[in-house]
């Protein structure tokens, strides 16, 4: 039984207050790849260009993530992303989306990933994903959506219906109401519930993310960090800590997912601290552990309620 991750992967150019990063590797699937395979071995879909470093999949392979349906391109150039971000470090201005092989993108799911149990299906083309869906012979026990305001705005057809086939829709606040049309996110949740995820995520970057389910409201805080350096990737890593976590322990209870969103703020928290994947490629399960105590210490009080 295993957590397949399809996505991006990707060079990116990122430009904050704090510096630029030039191109330097990204793509959603890499950080949900790097993220996860703390808790969890990882089967990854995806493609890259001839252009894409070799040592960086190895560097993958060694983290026990299979790229047997990573698709290498050799004659083509892999997708590339530019954003910069404005001084609040939360909100950010896509530059450039070069789509590359990520527009004619055909994946195919190996024989050796077909005892998917967990699917998270990152950051890339609504059809994409919804063909990784239809591949599968078995419907995995939980199917996790990220998507973003692009695909919203070039294929919001398929986005409609990949979010019928899904269980947990993942979006920031600003996407979830592009979605919905609708300002509160309450509102926004109800609506984008009616379109089929029966859970969702609202991720609020520096304020956390809310999980939402039948009627009940969840709240994860992110960890207030002295310095943010690069904000990129830290929804994929969320993403990633949040499946990992469920993949690892195989419980898909409300109850677990309230743990697996606080695992989630924890990685993220990890991923803003330096440009791209760096900060993912070095922490320890000891720096994990140490983290999510301090998310404990972050949230827990007591409340006498004098009658
Ligand atoms: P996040 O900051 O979590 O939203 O993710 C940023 C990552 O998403 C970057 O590494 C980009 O390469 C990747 N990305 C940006 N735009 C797209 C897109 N339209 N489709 C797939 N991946 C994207």
């Amino acid at each position: 039984m295993s957590l397949v991750v399809v996505g991006s992967m990707a060079f990116d150019d990122i430009e904050t207050p704090f510096g630029k990063s030039n191109k330097i590797v990204g793509g959603a699937a890499t950080y949900i790849a790097w993220c996860a395979s703390n808790f969890t071995g990882v089967k990854q879909i995806s493609v890259v260009g001839g252009d894409f470093p070799e040592e960086e999949l190895e560097a993958l392979t060694e983290r026990n993530v299979l790229l047997e349906g990573v698709q290498i391109k050799k004659d083509e150039k892999s997708f590339f992303w530019a954003g910069r971000y404005h001084s609040d470090m939360n909100t950010r201005d896509t530059l450039i989306t070069e789509l590359n092989v990520l527009g004619d993108f055909n994946p195919v799911v190996p024989e050796s990933y077909q005892d998917c149990e967990f699917l998270m299906l990152g950051n890339l083309s609504p059809a994409v994903q919804l063909s990784v869906i239809n591949q599968l012979k078995n419907k995995p026990k939980l199917i996790v959506l990220d998507t973003m305001n692009f695909w919203m705005n070039v294929a919001m057809d398929d986005l409609k219906k990949v979010l019928l086939k899904i269980d947990v829709l993942l979006v920031n606040d600003s996407e979830a109401r592009e979605l919905s049309g609708e300002f509160s996110l309450v509102k926004a949740a109800a609506k984008i519930m009616e379109m089929g995820p029966k859970y969702l995520i609202i991720k609020k970057g520096e304020h956390g993310a809310l999980l939402f389910y039948n009627g009940q409201v969840f709240y994860a805080p992110a960890l207030p960090l002295e310095d943010v350096f690069d904000p990129t990737g830290a929804g994929d890593t969320f993403a990633g800590g949040f499946i990992g976590h469920l993949a690892k322990t195989k419980d898909i209870s409300f109850e677990n997912m309230k743990t697996a969103i606080i695992v989630g703020s924890a990685m993220a928290s990890f991923c803003v601290e330096k440009f791209g994947v760096q900060r993912l490629k070095e922490i320890s399960k000891n720096d994990i552990d140490e983290r999510l105590q301090e998310f404990v210490q972050l949230v827990s009080f007591d409340i006498d309620l004098v009658s």
